[in-house]
């Protein structure tokens, strides 16, 4: 730290999933109150904040390693504070003390309150803030948590474990959120849950998601609406519906399937069936006019044999989603299957089904983008990248195009796509938005 004890600088290192980032841009918010300011080199930085992901071992490798590399900083810099934060922290605080004595504060996710506790007690600054803080820095989008934890312990995941129950956050707590941020110029919000469809079951007042969203697009200010991640057990009639009327909600969900075989699935405790997760997405499409799909796959479960594989692989084949994301089994300790099953997938198999999908899903994101090829797209922009602008459409694909003039960030453009790629679509501004900018 600087010659008065003082933090005045900060760096925080993140990995995993939104609900990570959320929990590493309130923590921001917090250190920036404090008047500390973010540095990009951890080595000049006097706090560090690590922000861990254990949902598979490799991203769990790659957290333990950089807590090699700061042990040898800490050794080099005693007076540098190191926090370590996200789901590598279980109950068994003791057991991390002891494996990394480098760190001075362990605080599970999201544990704001934690933070601020140590820093009252170290001296270190007055403490103000509360553990709802929104994002200081006023940006494009932001993410909301609104449900914490997950009740469904799917039998590979170890998210329960760390994250805890289902607790949702009370609406109004939400609403003011949403408005303040909405004040300071942010124009899309993506609310988050592990479990994002069973929202309110734990709050005294009877409500849910869809109330939610519907009150969520009352806020002025605000363009955009997204939410993340969806249970397909728990997506109901009256959700699908209140994405379809209510005009901020964006046309685009993340479904997650995870297997097309009903064996695995069952293994998994998903609570559905191959078929009901199909006439979902029946439904989905009948009801939301244009709306993009994406969805999770895990590939090499114990036991998988080709042929459940393939009804996987027939699954993806026959519902083309905009989006895949597929990930090979890792073995979690402590989860049902990892107590239960046998690893038995040789690694070199899970590999091969894994490319095997990202290859077919290639072409098929490929082939859906090219039919927006010569279409006038709204755009949101979130920020200059390189030579060129990005954003998103309502239907979260990636859009790219330059311009020489104008401060795009933050505005809706019109933008004629003229090249589409499997991850993102490149174009022009359309004539009205040229004159704007000229
Ligand atoms: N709640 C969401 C759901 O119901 O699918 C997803 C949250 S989970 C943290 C994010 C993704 O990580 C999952 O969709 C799954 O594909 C992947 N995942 C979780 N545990 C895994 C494991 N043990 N091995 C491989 N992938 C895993
Ligand atoms: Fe993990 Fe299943 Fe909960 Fe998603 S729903 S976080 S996969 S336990």
């Amino acid at each position: 730290m600087n010659s008065l004890n003082k933090p005045v600088s900060y760096h925080i290192w993140t990995v995993g999933c939104q609900m990570n980032k959320a929990d590493s841009g309130k923590v921001e918010s917090v250190f920036s109150k404090w008047g500390l300011q973010p540095v990009s080199d951890p080595g000049s930085a006097d706090v560090i904040v690590l922000n861990s992901c254990v949902v598979r071992k490799k991203a769990e490798n790659r957290v333990l390693s950089k807590l090699g590399d700061l042990r040898a900083l800490k050794k080099k810099n005693p007076g540098v504070a190191i926090l370590l934060t996200g789901c590598l922290v279980d109950s068994q605080v003791g057991e991390l003390r002891h494996q990394f004595p480098h760190v001075d504060l362990f605080f599970g996710p999201g544990r704001i309150s934690d933070l601020m506790d140590w820093s009252r007690t170290n001296g270190l600054f007055g403490g103000t803030g509360s553990s709802g803080e929104a994002p200081s820095e006023s940006s494009t989008s932001a993410y909301v948590n609104v449900i914490e934890g997950c009740d469904n312990f799917c039998s590979y995941c170890i998210v329960p474990y760390r994250r805890g129950r289902e607790k949702s956050r009370p609406k109004e707590d939400i609403l003011c959120e949403v408005t303040e941020l909405a004040r300071r110029g942010v124009r899309e919000i993506t609310l988050l849950g592990q479990n994002i469809d069973s929202y309110g079951h734990d709050l005294p007042q009877t409500t849910d998601l869809a109330d939610l969203l519907r009150e969520v697009n009352g806020a002025d200010g605000l363009d955009r609406i997204r939410f993340l991640t969806s249970h397909p057990k728990d997506m109901k009639l009256k959700l699908i519906n209140a994405i379809s009327c209510l005009d901020k909600v964006c046309e685009h969900i993340n479904l997650p399937v995870q297997s097309g075989s009903d064996e695995i699935l069952r293994s998994m405790r998903r609570g559905y069936s191959a078929s009901q997760y199909l006439e979902l997405i029946g439904l989905i499409r009948k009801s939301i006019s244009g709306v993009a799909l994406s969805t999770d796959v895990i590939v090499g479960y114990p036991g998988e044999t080709e042929k459940q594989f393939l009804e996987t692989f027939n699954l993806l084949e026959q519902v083309r989603f905009d989006t895949v994301h597929v990930a090979a089994y890792s073995h979690r300790p402590g989860t049902w299957a990892a107590v239960n099953l046998k690893d038995e997938v040789p690694l070199e198999v899970k590999k091969e089904r894994l490319n095997r999908i990202e290859d077919f899903q290639k072409n098929v994101s490929l082939e859906i983008n090219r039919k927006l090829e010569g279409e006038v797209l709204q755009v949101l922009v979130e920020r200059k990248a390189g030579e060129k602008w990005m954003g998103r459409t309502r239907t979260d694909k990636l859009v790219f195009f330059q311009s020489a003039t104008g401060n795009f960030s933050g505005n809706i453009v019109s933008v004629k796509i003229n090249r589409a790629g499997p991850w993102s679509l490149t174009g022009e501004l359309a004539e009205e938005d040229c004159i704007a900018a000229a």
